[in-house]
């Protein structure tokens, strides 16, 4: 019996075995193309293939409060399966790797199966679309073909990759600095780590299964040395170091946060009278929307936004990587997207508006067959509209049907009504929410403030309440500190003068 193997791909590694240290490693362009891939995937996607154990900051907390909460929070129904299943605005290309990493399903076409008499057939892509008459959306049989048709780069005969050019070696570096290899660079990657005898190097070629790259898309988020700790097996450490840094790094970047526009969210703050901690915040529909829409951002569009702050890994070095040292060795057309990667049509937000995300325009298509037999045989049988139907015994042998073609228009799955702003995800209302520091969002109620203060373990004379007004360039920064911390609130809405003195405090106590 035939197996289906497994695709994988190969990667050179030299080991430093007396250090127990992964220098470098060489690969052909599947390797490149694939880490490169890693900056298109949505933030929400990422915690997914990570099994909601992304270890990055709250978005793993993030990302359950989407799930747990009750569907009619949501504006429609495919709101919530936006933000779990979010569709890589890059979904075209990264199908071409020769190891898939994002299995979002992108090419689905969901029609009402209701609304005739016209040619032009609103679809989505998002399971759970609703038509604009109220009746939800089902799926066509097969799957709509490309942008552009033809399947482009990657196609046979070509050498090039997915992202990268012709047919080059590559080095990259343990915290993925991505060069095209040359004597020069190994020459100076030996002088770097002090190799004296390169033959004492250890060279081993080892396969990468899709398993395995996922494994490292987790290690590139949280650390510095992701091959080392994937061939060496090392756990992944669990820890928030990094926050001083990160605070330092908050306070003077905050005059340049663009323009000036104010934002006007207003939220109460439960935190401890010594400025501690911020157990959590009571807050309206548009900040938890802020807040969700976060998991809809490409990874690439994070790092360009906050550079290395943006993250605890490594992940920065693979940006820079595009911009410098493997510019001219990646399609032209990839370069711009890696570099400023865009949202899928309607994947907008209040958080890609921030973060400043274009987003593609909506996807149409002129279909070579009449409306109904589009509706009924899809994508499947585009030739029956023309010919004898000898498959289905309830029509008659021909279709009766004078025009034989359907334009298809990607809709709004946020706003099926085409009345509203199509952005929020989060329907806008009266109802309260509340965060709490780890951005565990969830409605309010008696019984989850109560739970919330009981397991801080804080007496209730210890606590006061207060009004903020969150200006926009602390929504910058709370998106950031989702990223990297688990202390998102007190991080950016306390004092950082006096979380010093409280540590400098405790520390002076021994
Ligand atoms: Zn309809
Ligand atoms: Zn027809």
């Amino acid at each position: 019996m035939a197996t289906t193997d497994e695709p994988t791909i190969e990667l050179k590694v030299f080991v430093d075995k007396e250090k127990s240290r992964v220098l470098f490693a060489e690969s052909g362009k599947e390797f490149v193309d694939v880490l490169f891939g890693f900056l298109t995937l949505p933030l929400g996607t990422i915690v997914r293939l990570l099994g909601k154990e992304s270890q990055a900051g709250c978005l793993d907390e993030l990302y359950k409060s989407v799930e747990r909460l009750p569907t009619g929070f949501f504006r429609t129904e495919a709101c919530k399966t936006m933000l779990l299943n979010p569709i890589n605005g890059a979904a075209k290309l990264c199908c071409q790797l020769k190891v898939r990493v994002d299995d979002t399903k992108h090419r689905e076409v969901y029609v009402c199966t209701s609304c005739y008499g016209h040619a032009n057939c609103a679809y989505s892509s998002v399971p759970g679309a609703v038509c604009k008459c109220g009746k939800s959306m089902t799926r066509v049989p097969g799957e709509r073909a490309e942008y552009g048709s033809t399947s482009s780069a990657a196609g046979a005969g070509s050498e090039d990759g997915v992202f990268v050019k012709g047919d080059t070696k590559f080095i990259i570096t343990d915290d993925f600095k991505v060069a095209p290899a040359s004597t020069s660079l190994m020459l100076s990657l030996l002088d770097k780590f002090e190799v004296q005898d390169p033959s004492s190097l250890e060279q081993k070629t080892i396969q990468l299964s899709l398993d395995k790259i996922i494994g490292l898309l987790k290690r590139s988020l949280t650390s510095k040395d992701p091959l080392t700790g994937h061939y060496f097996n090392v756990a992944m450490a669990h820890d928030d170091t990094g926050i001083d840094m990160f605070h330092e790094s908050l306070h003077h970047e905050q005059d340049n946060g663009g323009e000036h526009t104010p934002i006007n969210l207003s939220i109460s703050v439960l935190q401890t009278k010594n400025n501690a901690s911020v157990l959590y915040a009571e807050v309206g529909a548009d900040f938890v929307d802020l807040l969700f829409g976060l998991l809809s951002i490409p990874l690439g569009s994070i790092v360009k936004s906050y550079g290395k702050c943006g993250s605890k890994g490594c992940v920065d070095n693979l940006y820079s990587s595009i911009g410098g040292s493997v510019k001219g060795f990646l399609r032209p057309e990839c370069q711009s997207f890696l570099q400023s990667p865009k949202l899928t049509p309607f994947f907008g937000c209040g958080a890609s508006k921030i973060l400043q995300v274009e987003e593609l325009s909506p996807y149409k298509e002129e279909i070579g067959t009449c409306f109904k037999c589009f509706k009924t045989y899809g994508f499947s049988n585009l030739t029956y509209c023309h010919g004898n139907n000898y498959r289905n015994p309830y029509y008659l042998a021909n279709c009766i049907e004078t025009v034989k073609t359907t334009n298809l228009c990607e809709m709004d799955p946020k706003s099926p009504k085409e009345c509203a702003n199509g952005e929020a995800y989060v329907k806008q209302g009266h109802q309260k929410f509340i965060v709490t520091d780890d951005l565990h969002v969830l409605p309010l109620s008696l019984v989850s403030t109560l739970q919330v203060i009981s397991e801080a373990k804080i007496q209730k004379r210890d606590l006061v309440e207060k009004e903020l007004a969150v200006t926009k360039p602390q929504v910058m920064e709370i998106l950031k500190a989702a990223l990297v911390t688990r202390k998102a609130l007190s991080t950016v809405l306390l004092p950082p003068m006096n979380m010093k003195k409280l540590y400098h405090h405790s520390f002076g106590l021994y």
